[in-house]
């Protein structure tokens, strides 16, 4: 059961209609591997973070006793630096800044410690990176997830095409579905990305759910109408942390594992979007996650 997350650990400034941060952590990796860890003790970062990253960000980290073997600090350097604004919908979102910097040469290390991975998940981040990190692990692991955006369609296409071929399960919201794949219709959308190499495709829809599908089947999560929406930053990296979380810790890959998987991917997506930051995926119990995983099954239960 144990897992290997890679993505960005970052500082991220951020704006909504409910106020703003300057320079907190955050990150694919960061939000992701805090969701995944409350479904294994088996997470395994791999990242690269300059000298400017707070101590708090590290201390978050290891308060949810995630390995940082494969953790790379580069005192010289700077962090991985993204800004965004948000607007009234809050499923709609610039990006501001995008400054790569200790990204931009990282060299991914596995330690040997990782070699037993049984599961990959490969956040956002340069697909090139992403390659590397399939290729530098031994034994292929059970499931590769892969987690994208459209930064990287736009600068590292073909790359991209690369990796999404080599993974099981890929990640991304409906806009970046649509311009992966030139459909408008998410069923055709969905047809057509599954001839690229994945077995299956999760569509991200933000408020309003997410879809899975496999050549033969399709299953919905519902989006859960929250009253408060702080920061959607890091929903989906957290979506993808309680995603391969939860299938890590049932050790198992079918679609109807997969199905209970992008449930519990969504409810640790709802708790992140509840406060500004990584701060609400801090101190969840196990308690919390069952009763949020109980409202999205009273959402979708009725009798014919
Ligand atoms: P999400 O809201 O789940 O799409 O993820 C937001 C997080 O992704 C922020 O914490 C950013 O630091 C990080 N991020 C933003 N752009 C990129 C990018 N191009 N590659 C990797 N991580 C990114």
């Amino acid at each position: 059961m144990s897992l290997i997350f890679i993505g960005t650990v970052a500082l991220d400034s951020m704006e909504s209609p409910y106020g703003k941060a300057d320079m907190i952590p955050g990150g694919s990796a960061l939000y992701g591997s805090l969701a995944a860890s409350y479904f294994t003790d088996q997470v395994k970062l791999v990242a690269v973070i300059g000298g400017d990253f707070p101590k708090s960000g590290l201390e978050m980290i290891q308060d949810h006793h995630i390995n940082i073997e494969g953790l790379q600090i580069k005192p010289q350097e700077k962090s991985f630096y993204w800004s965004g604004k948000y607007h009234e919908n809050m499923n709609n979102r610039d990006t501001l800044i995008t400054d790569l910097n200790v990204l931009a040469n990282f060299d991914p290390i596995i330690p040997e410690s990782y070699q037993d991975c049984e599961y990959l998940m490969l956040g956002n981040l340069t697909p090139q990176i992403q390659i590397k990190v399939i290729e530098r692990i031994h034994k292929r692991p059970k499931l590769i997830v892969m987690d994208t955006m459209n930064y990287w369609m736009d600068s590292e296409l073909e790359a991209l095409l690369k990796v999404i071929q080599m993974v099981d399960v890929l990640t991304i919201n409906d806009e970046e579905s649509r311009q992966l794949s030139g459909e408008y219709s998410l069923a055709k959308a969905a047809k057509k990305i599954l001839t690229m190499g994945p077995k299956y495709l999760v569509i991200k829809k933000g408020e309003h759910g997410a879809l899975l599908f496999s050549k033969e089947e399709v299953f919905i999560a519902p989006g859960l109408p929250l009253e408060e929406v702080y920061d959607p930053t890091g929903a989906g990296d957290s979506f993808a942390g309680g995603f391969i979380g939860y299938i890590a810790k049932m050790q198992d890959t079918s679609f109807a594992t997969l199905k209970k998987a992008i449930i519990h991917g969504s409810a640790m997506g709802s708790f992140c979007v509840e406060n500004f930051g990584p701060d609400s995926l801090q101190n969840l119990s196990q308690e919390d996650i069952a009763a949020r995983v109980k409202e999205f099954i009273s959402l979708t239960t009725f009798a014919v």
